[in-house]
């Protein structure tokens, strides 16, 4: 996690950004919730209490910095508010179920798209960078709910 976020700094560096503290505390907190795709505004509740100079601009603010410098992804979920992710080409590859309902993000890690990005690699000669990969439909849970109405 320590090398996460001192690449991330170096990054940041390389692009002439400077590493304010703030900036250091969101990307603290964004690799620490990997996985758990946060809006801004969950970020922002988790670094206020540390910073409250901190505000919720500021949040949405850096995470357009961290997202041009592809060190953030957002995750457009349909109606709710977007959702974020530290970026880091040694996170494994995984597509994400997006419930259209709740907004609730579940990532999967599936063997398939590792396959699925081969083919894409040897069949067009395409070497893939990045990926966004987003199943939208009803997680589990609300399907349960649907089938009760
Ligand atoms: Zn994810
Ligand atoms: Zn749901």
């Amino acid at each position: 996690m320590e090398k996460m976020l001192a690449r991330a700094k170096a990054r940041l560096k390389e692009e002439d950004y400077r590493i304010t503290r703030q900036r250091e505390e969101i990307l603290q907190k964004l690799i620490e919730q990997s996985g758990c795709h946060p809006t801004a505004e969950e970020i922002y509740e988790s670094v206020k209490n540390s910073h409250p100079e901190l505000g919720l601009a500021t949040v949405y603010r850096t995470l357009r910095v961290l997202e041009d410098l592809d060190l953030v992804e957002r995750l457009s979920v349909g109606k709710g508010p977007a959702k974020y992710e530290f970026s880091a080409s040694n996170i494994p590859p995984h597509l994400h179920l997006v419930c259209v309902s709740c907004t609730k993000v579940q990532e999967v890690q599936c063997p398939h798209i590792v396959r699925m990005e081969e083919f894409v690699g040897s069949s067009w000669k395409f070497e893939i960078s990045e990926r966004s990969v987003i199943f939208f439909g009803l997680c589990d849970k609300c399907l349960q709910g649907k089938g009760s109405d």
